[in-house]
């Protein structure tokens, strides 16, 4: 039997990048894997990608606005009502709208907050009955060096992933008695959309400042993800989990 066999996992921003691997990752560990973001066919060719490798798990599609707090409720019932069950919940979805300070609109700022940071504790809020009513689940999220170090011209996405970090502490010492853990993986630079619009002469300057003298690939990213919700990860929690080259250290 494989290792996440009968589990029911919520990713989201499945459609692309680093979620994209994550999906990928944990449905070929058994999962059933509900991969939410706005893009339908990204969707659909992520499920079609997974049935030709013959995962084990299913991935199934779902459209989904983490920014929609309602939609958020819908897709938590209506995942329930379907299987009975969530084990693992992967806080993906992540977007930045860079801006200097002085000039930040606070449409910028408030945009960055909501689909990185409130849509986590939405969808973690509704999930985690779920999984406290079945003394079970894995709470992932995704963070970033940024919410650790700060970033100039990232004040928003630094604030939401730093978010991130306390929140998750918080919930993993709320949780822990009912068997639920949450932990954050915070990478680096991971080559993706996210950091393709890069300009190469930063890219290249960033490469001066990681140890492992490269970017990162997706399924690094991956890797550390399914190991948090697999068994060998039962004793961790509230830990921040970077996957960076070293470039933080
Ligand atoms: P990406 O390639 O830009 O993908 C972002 C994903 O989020 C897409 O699947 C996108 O799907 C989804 N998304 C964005 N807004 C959404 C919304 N409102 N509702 C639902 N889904 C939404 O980014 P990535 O590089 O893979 O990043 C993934 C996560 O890792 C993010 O949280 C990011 O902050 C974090 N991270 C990335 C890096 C890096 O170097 N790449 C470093 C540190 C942290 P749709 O557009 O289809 O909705």
């Amino acid at each position: 039997m494989l290792e996440l066999e009968k589990q029911v996992a919520i990713v989201t921003g499945g459609s692309r990048g680093i979620g994209r691997a994550i999906c990928l990752s944990l449905s070929r560990r058994g999962a059933t894997v509900v991969a939410c973001a706005r893009s339908e066919a990204a969707l659909k060719s992520l499920a079609d990608d997974a049935m030709e490798g013959q995962h084990a798990g299913r991935i199934e599609p779902s459209v989904l606005d983490v920014g929609d707090r309602d939609a958020i409720g819908k897709l938590v019932d209506t995942v329930s009502d379907a299987h009975e069950r969530i084990d693992i919940l992967v806080n993906n979805a992540g977007i930045t709208h860079d801006g200097l300070l002085m000039s930040m609109e606070d449409d910028q700022f408030e945009s960055v907050l909501t689909t990185n940071l409130r849509s986590a504790f939405w969808l973690t809020r509704a999930v985690s009955r779920i999984m406290v009513r079945r003394r079970y689940g894995r709470i992932i999220n995704i963070s970033s060096v940024a919410g650790m170090m700060g970033n100039p011209g990232q004040a928003n996405y630094a604030a939401s992933k730093a978010g991130l970090i306390g929140m998750s502490k918080s919930i993993a010492k709320e949780l822990g008695r009912r068997k639920i853990t949450c932990n954050v993986v915070a990478p680096g630079f991971i080559t993706t959309d996210m950091t393709d619009i890069l300009p190469d002469d930063l890219k290249a300057n960033v490469k001066k400042l990681i140890p492992l003298g490269r970017l990162g690939d997706v399924e690094e990213v991956a890797e550390v993800v399914a190991f948090l919700a697999g068994a060998a990860a039962s004793y961790i929690t509230g830990q921040v989990i970077v996957v960076d080259g070293g470039m933080h250290m």
